[in-house]
């Protein structure tokens, strides 16, 4: 994923920025940068942060970069913000999304010549690229526009001039951007409560495809907004945070909404109910409220030292500290029937190991419910780095030795509906598989109604393939009349 924060002020900006991009930093995990603007003209830091957090990082750079426009990302791939130099002039840009026909692009744009500065891997930056196709037009606006079509996937960004501060929403308004304001100041962000600490109040938050300017004194519409939205449904399912809104609907109520929907379907009865930490937790919250039945923590994640919760990349590490940065309270597991539930089950294998260990520890019963429903497709339009491939999901590798490799989409659809046969075994082979006692998954359209948003404005590609407007046919004839 990633996120990102950027400042216009009449003043300094750079204490500002080091805490407004360091509230991003649940959303990435390898690189971080902030560009300020101000008399000595660019000046930018990029660090490493896989193994340490942002404000260790970037302690020293806090005293040294001043300005009174800056741009900070944490970024889970690229270094950013880039300085391009170009037509346009001198520009730092930062992006936040996937670029799904990257080779294509760059193949498009290399045919005009242009080169690229290969990253570790011989990869191409992404956020390179989208300068570079924004270079072929006359001005930012029409190359913001311009990337924003090209861009299979999803592009949010912020471009940096030394006059203000160009930020666009992806076409489908997948990832959200805010606009703060204050006396003197205006920021953007992609969560919207990085700025509430920093006397920003809530201004705008930009719609789908939109192009804003800003400058310390004020800021215009460039692009409007156009009403195709699939904004993504996982920011509150799990990696939003909970003090943010989307579209108005608050991360950690929406969790709550979650549970309590799950518990109004449920009929079992255990001695407590659990959330798996950290998105867990406020879904296990709602559930506990709704049911009656004592929510508690059997086991609590030890956060001084293990502060960061996707790092690293490795699978078998991320097991490794997903294991242990959990630890048991033994009195709350000997003996008792016990209700978990987790954001979604991905591969399903750290969830069979805390089950594993549960029963190991004296537990007499784990159901377990997800707070959405069973993931059967992969994530195109975000870098949502929870698997590489669609046969890293539990619900693939099951339907594969089912239904062999060719699955057609109606197959498919028949196991995502919680009314079939075949979604009923599906899920009789999970729970058996994992080891759980009972296993439920959340409704579709119970988790729909948990966000309150109509379910045409939500990306639910994960789940049922429904979102992928560029490639839809009605989606497309909507789009030439925007
Ligand atoms: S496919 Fe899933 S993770 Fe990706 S944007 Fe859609 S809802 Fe979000």
């Amino acid at each position: 994923m990633g996120g990102f924060f950027g400042v216009a002020s009449k003043t300094d900006c750079v204490w500002d920025l080091f805490f407004g991009t360091d509230y991003h930093s649940h959303l990435g995990t390898r690189r971080a940068g902030m560009t300020v603007y101000g008399e000595k003209g660019f000046d930018r830091a990029i660090h490493d942060i896989t193994n340490s957090p942002f404000r260790t990082k970037f302690d020293r750079d806090v005293a040294e970069l001043k300005g009174n426009l800056g741009i900070g990302c944490i970024s889970d791939y690229e270094p950013q913000p880039l300085l391009i130099r170009s037509h346009l002039g001198t520009f730092a840009i930062t992006t936040v999304g996937r670029i799904d026909n990257l080779d294509e692009l760059v193949e498009e744009v290399s045919a005009g010549s242009t080169q690229f500065l290969a990253m570790s891997g011989s990869n191409i930056n992404p956020t390179e690229l989208a300068a570079s196709i924004i270079n072929q037009k006359d001005s930012f606006t029409e190359g913001i526009r311009y990337v924003q079509e090209k861009v299979d996937g999803s592009l949010t960004l912020m471009i940096m001039t030394e006059e203000g501060i160009y930020a666009a929403r992806d076409m489908y308004g997948r990832t959200p951007v805010m606009i703060g304001k204050k006396e003197g100041s205006y920021c953007v962000s992609f969560e919207s409560f990085a700025y509430i600490n920093l006397g920003y109040e809530d201004e705008k938050e930009l719609g789908p495809g939109e192009i804003v300017y800003i400058t310390p004194d004020g800021y215009e519409t460039l692009n409007p907004p156009s009403d195709m939205m699939k904004i993504c449904t996982f920011l509150w399912i799990y990696y939003g945070y909970p003090n943010s809104n989307y579209e108005g609907v608050n991360v950690e109520t929406m969790r709550y909404n979650c549970g309590a929907m799950l518990a109004g379907r449920d009929d079992v009865h255990p001695d407590i109910v659990a959330g798996v930490p950290d998105s867990g937790i406020a879904h296990a919250i709602g559930y506990a409220n709704r049911s009656g039945i004592p929510f508690a923590r059997p086991f609590i994640k030890y956060t001084p030292t293990w502060p960061r919760s996707f790092m690293p990349t490795d699978q078998s590490m991320r097991n490794l500290i997903a294991h242990m940065k959990l630890i048991p309270v033994d009195a709350l597991i000997r003996g008792k029937s016990l209700l978990l539930i987790d954001d979604s089950i991905v591969r399903g294998t750290q969830l069979r190991e805390t089950t594993e260990f549960l029963y190991s520890s004296g537990a007499k019963e784990v159901h377990v419910r997800p707070a959405c429903p069973p993931l059967l497709y992969g994530c195109k339009f975000l870098n949502f780095s929870r698997s590489n491939s669609e046969y890293d999901l539990i619900t693939r590798r099951i339907i594969r030795e089912r239904e062999g490799d060719d699955v057609s989409d109606e197959v498919l659809a028949d196991y995502a509906d919680p009314d079939s046969e075949n979604y009923r075994q599906m899920l009789e082979e999970i729970r058996a598989q994992l080891g759980f006692t009972s296993l439920r998954f959340h409704r579709l359209d119970d988790m729909i109604a948990s966000v309150g948003i109509d379910k045409s404005k939500l990306c639910t590609y994960c789940w049922d393939k429904q979102g992928d407007c560029k490639n839809c046919v009605s989606c497309n004839s909507n789009m030439n009349n925007i």
